[in-house]
């Protein structure tokens, strides 16, 4: 088994305020792993270290085997250049809450932009793929659609090919459906499980327990900044060991 992502006692401060402290956990390549826990229990603080959006202020983070915006020379610590930040960064696709696409892009350029921006593609290329990622999330008849003219579930699809566009060895989810009317978040939710079966690395924040019990390979429990608890979601959803898991998950069940 490889992993794709380990965590060996992660710490995250926000001034006199610490949100991680002493994160423990290793998400296997290849695994929809899922996240859940009380808002602010410091799930999107983790998911924003992961993807250089924060920096850790303690502990290892490694992605692919790779310290997260360090090299490691003997016992000491090197902060990586932007470029290689960059790279890095660029092998993990993130999508948020709130879809943020451009809103002065059609969909199909939206999903066009990193790759031709960032990668230097050439336009047909990009657009090539474009259509294919449009089609894979249900949405190749709305390539030229701007977002307003796009439902929130359909922008939000566009946000996962978005994502996907740039090929990424791992897609961190930060709940994804959860501005969505529920109505919409079907069509999210399986566009998901389709990237798991396809057997794309995913870490997943969410609150859909339904999805965690049959999609998710894993599922840890945070609260105030640490793992409560961890192991099958079907294991920790139906037997739960913790009280702080207990009482979470009558709230959300
Ligand atoms: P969750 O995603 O589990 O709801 P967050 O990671 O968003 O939790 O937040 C955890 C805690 O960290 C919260 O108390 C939040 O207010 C605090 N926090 C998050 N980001 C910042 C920031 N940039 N500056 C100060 N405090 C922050
Ligand atoms: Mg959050």
């Amino acid at each position: 088994m490889s992993v794709m992502v380990q965590a060996e006692n992660v710490y995250k401060s926000f001034g006199h305020v610490e949100v991680l402290k002493g994160i423990n956990l290793e998400v296997a390549t290849g695994e929809v792993f899922c996240l859940v826990g009380p808002s602010g229990s410091g799930k999107s603080t983790f998911l924003r270290c992961i993807n250089h959006l924060e920096k850790v202020n303690a502990g290892r983070l490694s992605v692919d085997g790779q310290l997260v915006g360090y090299r490691q020379k003997g016992d000491k610590l090197y902060e990586l250049k932007d470029s290689e930040v960059a790279r890095q960064r660029r092998e993990i696709g993130m999508v948020f809450q709130r879809f943020n696409l451009f809103p002065h892009m059609t969909a199909l350029e939206n999903v066009m932009e990193a790759p031709v921006q960032v990668k230097g593609e050439s336009k047909a290329t990009a657009r090539e793929r474009a259509v294919k990622l449009l089609d894979r999330v249900g949405l190749g008849d709305k390539a030229g659609n701007y977002p307003t003219q796009l439902s929130g579930g359909q922008q939000q699809r566009v946000a996962i090919a978005r994502a996907l566009a740039m090929e990424p060895k791992l897609m961190l989810f930060d709940e994804p459906t959860s501005a969505l009317d529920p109505e919409l978040v079907g069509d999210v939710l399986d566009v998901m499980r389709g990237l798991a079966e396809d057997g794309m690395t995913m870490i997943v924040v969410t609150h859909e327990m339904g999805f965690a019990r049959e999609v998710g390979d894993s599922l840890v429990f945070m609260d105030e900044g640490v793992v409560v608890e961890s192991g099958h979601p079907r294991d920790v959803l139906t037997n739960p060991q913790h009280d702080r898991t207990k009482s979470f998950l009558s709230k959300v069940l």
